[in-house]
């Protein structure tokens, strides 16, 4: 994978594990991915996501979800929604998806993430392949018609700014290895064309 140096740490050395990454798929069964969903709010990210970890896992496959709700409540509890913060947002998400890659695990991250220079730069992480950007495609009426946690209606009202597809951007992937068009096909037809593609 390629690997990057810090300027705030320059005299580090990247330490080679014992066990290798092909090691750990071996013992696992399968390689390790990240499952990149992308998309607005209320596009269906979650419900695929678990849909999906649900169906890998009685493949007998190793996964884990990241969800941007439960990473915002941990991790980056000390991040907001300016451009800035979503940018390290997503970068420290894309550097805890790599280490669940050399794990051998397929992980599936479910972040609206926004703008296609950060999904670029998550991309830059991995090696070709190992990097599923899956665009979760839904008109925003159809979004803000769903509005399963009510934020669209706290957004128009006002009372939630810099919300991705009201007040601040949204910009569609311009080649993504799969899109779903949720408006049209179901859950579970989302997880049968991630599961072909994997
Ligand atoms: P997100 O994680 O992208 O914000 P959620 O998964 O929380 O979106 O909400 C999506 C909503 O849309 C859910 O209420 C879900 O039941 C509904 N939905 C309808 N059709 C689909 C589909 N094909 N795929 C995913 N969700 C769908």
């Amino acid at each position: 994978m390629p690997h990057q140096t810090s300027p705030h740490t320059p005299h580090l050395h990247s330490q080679v594990l014992t066990v290798s990454r092909a090691e750990r798929e071996q013992l696992g069964g399968h390689a390790g991915r990240v499952v990149w969903l992308t998309g607005l709010s209320g596009a269906g990210k979650s419900t695929i996501a678990n849909a999906l970890e649900l169906e890998l896992h009685h493949q007998g496959k190793r996964t884990y979800i990241l969800d941007g709700d439960n990473i915002r409540q941990g991790l980056n509890q000390d991040l907001g929604f300016s451009d800035a913060d979503r940018a390290e947002n997503i970068r420290r998400i894309a550097h805890v998806a790599r280490l669940f890659v050399e794990a051998g695990v397929i992980v599936v991250v479910a972040f609206i993430s926004p703008f296609r220079a950060e999904r670029e730069t998550a991309r830059a992480l991995f090696s070709p392949g190992d990097f599923l950007e899956i665009f979760v495609d839904v008109p925003l009426a159809v979004a803000e018609e769903r509005d399963p946690k009510g934020l669209y209606r706290k957004a128009r009202a006002g009372q939630l700014r810099q919300f991705t597809g009201i007040d601040s951007p949204y910009e569609p992937p311009l080649a993504p290895e799969l899109v779903l068009a949720t408006a049209q096909i179901t859950p579970q037809e989302c997880v049968q064309k991630i599961c072909r593609l994997l």
